[in-house]
Order: C-alpha cells, then sequence, then structure tokens
C-alpha cells in the first residue's frame, strides 16, 4: 500500500464476506464482554500496578484507556489476556474465567511491536497467518479457510498489495496495519490494542483510527484502545476508563469531565486537543 493514501474502499468492500462480530452487538448486553472484580496486581518488589479495580466492558462499546506512563494501562491490558494473573480480585472473559477458549474470542496487538527488531524472516501474509495457529485443527498446516481469513484480514486493513513483503521492510503505520490484521484473521469478538501507534505517523495514525472505528460500527467488534492522545481518546471512544494504580473515571465519553479528571490522575494539569465531535 502507499502510504498516505487511503484504502478504505478494499476495506468497504470486505464486509460483505463475513459479518464476523455483528452477532456481538444482536446478542445485546445481558453479559459483559469484559468483566474486572476488585482486581490487583502486584509485581515482585512490591510494586503494585492495580488495586481496587471493578469495571465491566459491554458488548459492541468502544472503551479508550487512559493514564499517565506506569499508571498500570498495559499490566489492564495484561491481566484481561491472561498473561499477569491478579494477586487479588478476578477477571471473567466472556462470562467465565480466561481461558484458553475464550482467548480464541480476542485479538491482542502489544504495545509496539515495530519498535522491535524483527530480524525475522517473515512475509506479511506469513505473519497474518499465524493469527489462525489458535484456532487450527491441523497447525503447521492451514486449510483453505484459514488462507481465506487471512486475505480477508489483509483486504480489511488495507494491505492486500503487501502480502508478499517481508515484514522487515515495513514502515511503522504498515506494520501496525500487519499486527491489527493478524489480531483480526481469527474473527475475534473483542479487540486490544496497547498504546498502538506509537512511532506511526500523523497521517497514518488518522488512517488507522479510521479502521478501527469502521471495525468497531460496522463489524461490532468490541474494542479496547490504550491511547496517550486524550484528543483522539474523547473523539473516537463510547467509554473512558481513566486510571492511575486507581480507577479515576469509567464511564461515557459526554460524561468525561478531562479538566478535573485528568489533572487528579496526573497530579497535574492536562491540556487536550479537540481532534473533532464525539462519535
Ligand atoms: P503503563 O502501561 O500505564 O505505562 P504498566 O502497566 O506498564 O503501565 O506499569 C505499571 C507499573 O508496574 C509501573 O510502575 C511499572 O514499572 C510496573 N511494572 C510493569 N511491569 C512490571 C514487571 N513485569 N515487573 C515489575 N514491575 C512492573
Ligand atoms: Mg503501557
Amino acid at each position: 500500500m502507499k502510504e498516505g493514501k487511503p484504502e478504505m474502499e478494499s476495506v468497504k468492500s470486505a464486509e460483505s464476506i463475513h459479518d464476523g462480530g455483528r452477532q456481538n452487538l444482536a446478542q445485546g448486553s445481558a453479559q459483559p464482554v469484559v468483566e474486572l472484580h476488585d482486581v490487583q496486581v502486584t509485581y515482585p518488589g512490591d510494586i503494585v500496578a492495580l488495586e481496587h479495580i471493578s469495571l465491566k466492558v459491554q458488548a459492541g462499546d468502544f472503551l479508550g484507556l487512559i493514564g499517565p506512563n506506569g499508571a498500570g494501562k498495559s499490566t489492564l491490558l495484561s491481566v484481561i489476556v491472561g498473561l499477569v494473573k491478579p494477586t487479588a480480585g478476578y477477571v471473567k472473559l466472556f462470562g467465565a474465567p480466561v481461558s484458553a477458549e475464550s482467548l480464541r474470542k480476542v485479538g491482542f496487538v502489544p504495545q509496539t511491536p515495530h519498535t522491535k527488531d524483527w530480524n525475522f524472516p517473515a512475509t506479511v501474509y506469513e505473519t497474518v497467518l499465524l493469527g489462525r495457529v489458535p484456532l487450527s485443527n491441523h497447525f503447521p498446516w492451514f486449510d483453505a479457510e484459514d488462507h481465506a481469513k487471512a486475505a480477508q484480514a489483509l483486504e480489511r486493513l488495507g494491505i492486500g498489495d503487501l502480502r508478499r513483503r517481508s515484514i522487515n521492510e515495513l514502515s511503522g503505520g504498515q506494520l501496525q496495519r500487519v499486527f491489527t490484521a493478524k489480531a483480526l484473521v481469527g474473527d475475534p469478538q473483542l479487540l486490544i490494542f496497547d498504546e498502538p501507534t506509537s512511532g506511526v505517523d500523523a497521517h497514518a495514525k488518522s488512517e488507522f483510527y479510521s479502521i478501527l472505528e469502521h471495525l468497531n460500527k460496522d463489524l461490532g467488534i468490541t474494542t479496547i484502545l490504550s491511547l496517550h492522545d486524550i484528543g483522539v481518546v474523547t473523539r473516537l471512544a463510547k467509554t473512558i476508563v481513566c486510571v492511575n494504580r486507581t480507577l479515576y473515571f469509567d464511564g461515557k465519553t459526554k460524561d468525561f469531565d478531562a479538566g478535573s479528571i485528568l489533572s487528579r490522575a496526573y497530579g497535574y494539569p492536562i491540556e487536550v486537543v479537540e481532534h473533532g465531535e464525539h462519535p
């Protein structure tokens, strides 16, 4: 894909192939997609990263997770995907404890993968296909459905033309799309992004946010996005969670009083740059 040219046409055309998380919305909000109950995480050395965190994420939500550096955002996301076990409290994914089965419905894009040295001889297509491993019955062989899903995910991210490229050669923005396609290839009902656009240029960022909005609005995929840019979060997210070890806010974006909440959570006044109206 040429950086700088919107590729949303291919994103739209892929919609007809599959209606993915749409069922999500149809099922209503009877059962939260994620539930944290009085979660505490203490790392070795008595570092209390999170305490008394209780929250629910409803199906179809677009949740913006904010908080200063070291606030526990990555820890919170790691708890949801079972990479970090709470030292107290509990987590439920789709109404059940986190398990290999519930994680099959989750696509997770960890923090800044593009800052690592990807000295790994994989093409874009192979990387995306690896997202099918948890669903594949006969890995290392992939079947026709796996290949169809990989092609569809590439289309949805507008990177079909990069499929044969080595992931070492890509820009930060392109790599971010590859990892998003890899997270999407298993038809997740929940997508989680941990500060996905650090190191990505401004234009590629705004295109990436449009794709996230599309995945949430049109495919109904519940989305959790941790992001530094509070102006973007308040524009994209339907609900906001603000943490700094404990919860400072958990509610609808329209009820988020940035001035008072952020100065309490960050310990100093924060100026929010507005990027547009709330959706
Ligand atoms: P954020 O993503 O908001 O920047 P993190 O969840 O990465 O915050 O970190 C929260 C706190 O936990 C910080 O004080 C950090 O230093 C600490 N921390 C994170 N991971 C570990 C770890 N594996 N071992 C010890 N301390 C950690
Ligand atoms: Mg983090």
